[in-house]
């Protein structure tokens, strides 16, 4: 709005262009109006931006892994990889950067380096006689809508001598059902491969069952948000469980995300939840640390 927002028209089209990304972002088809938080927000997206890419073109980013447990043993079957910026410009959180990272090609080469440092960190653990049933690995769905990925993945795995049932991929429910087809033709190759696949933060995305009948899934994720306020909250006590009931009458493995207290762990016990994640057991940790806590080596290998 002139002359508030700008006397000049190359300020005012700036502006008013900030005020239109504002409006996608919340959703579309929307008004905003420019303020002055956008222009700050714009400069820093922009600075995050050039981080990440210098930090793909030189090691900038480390994997973190958080162990994955069985409620009934107890015991540490594998962990969830996750991506951290490792630069010295203070943290960035993953759904701060993966957004970025999605908005171009960038995202493709940040999957590939992902899935390949994962399969040959395994690789290594197994050759040291440090045993496990699964590493888990998040997928973006821009990573599906741009192509290649099976035959890249197929690469990875010859590559690196990682064994395909070993390795799960993880995609968020929301986007499964968003991209429906392109994502089933490639949920079975992709578990022609052998490889395992799980929808995460289930529960957030409203899909359907002939969904979770169509596509070869092994594993719900229960979305932390549900776990929270376990067991006191009735609707999240209902939701956890009705979810629980899905996984066990389709098949399906479940496990609960963001555990941090053990009386939900308790409660999810009692309903038949397989696994859980969560600072109950650790944040996610480096991988060195993460293997000399829990993945001990078998004997003889010592
Ligand atoms: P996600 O896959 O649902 O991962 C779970 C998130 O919950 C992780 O956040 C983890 O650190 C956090 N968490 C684990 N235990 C607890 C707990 O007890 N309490 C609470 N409050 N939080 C807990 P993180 O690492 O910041 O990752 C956020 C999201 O970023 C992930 O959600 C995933 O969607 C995405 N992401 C992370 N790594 C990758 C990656 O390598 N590739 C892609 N495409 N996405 C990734
Ligand atoms: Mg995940
Ligand atoms: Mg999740």
């Amino acid at each position: 709005v002139h002359p508030g927002d700008g006397v000049i028209a190359a300020e005012l089209i700036q502006r008013a262009e900030a005020a239109m990304y504002d409006a996608k972002r919340a959703g579309r088809n929307l008004v905003r109006f420019y303020r002055q938080s956008l222009t700050e927000r714009a400069g820093a997206r922009l600075a995050l931006e050039s981080r990440l890419r210098r930090a793909l073109a030189a090691d900038g980013f480390s994997m973190h892994y958080q162990p994955i447990v069985d409620m009934r043993s107890g015991r540490v079957v594998g962990a969830e990889a996750l991506v951290r910026l490792k630069d010295a410009d203070g943290p960035a959180a993953p759904s701060e950067f993966i957004p970025i990272l999605e908005d171009s090609d960038l995202i493709v080469e940040l999957g590939d380096w992902v899935r390949r440092e994962v399969c040959r960190q395994g690789r290594r653990w197994l050759d040291e006689g440090r045993s496990f049933d699964l590493l888990a690995v998040n997928m973006s769905p821009e990573e599906i809508r741009r192509g290649g990925l099976v035959e890249r993945l197929t690469g990875v795995l010859a590559e690196t001598g990682f064994p395909p049932g070993r390795l799960e991929l993880e995609i968020t429910e929301s986007s499964l059902i968003a991209h429906a087809e392109e994502t089933l033709a490639m949920f079975r190759a992709i578990s022609a491969l052998g490889v395992g696949l799980s929808i995460d933060d289930f529960g957030t995305g409203y899909s359907s069952l002939s969904y979770l009948k169509r596509f070869p899934v092994n594993k719900l994720k229960i979305d932390a948000s549900f776990v929270h306020d376990l067991p006191h909250d009735p609707n999240d006590v209902q939701l956890t469980a009705t979810i629980i009931e899905l996984g066990r009458s389709l098949g399906l493995k479940v496990l609960a995300e963001g555990v941090e207290k053990p009386v939900q762990r308790h409660f999810l016990a009692a309903q038949g939840c397989d696994y859980y994640q969560g600072h109950l057991c650790s944040p996610p940790l480096p991988g060195e640390e993460f293997a000399r806590r829990f993945l001990p080596p078998a004997e003889g290998e010592r």
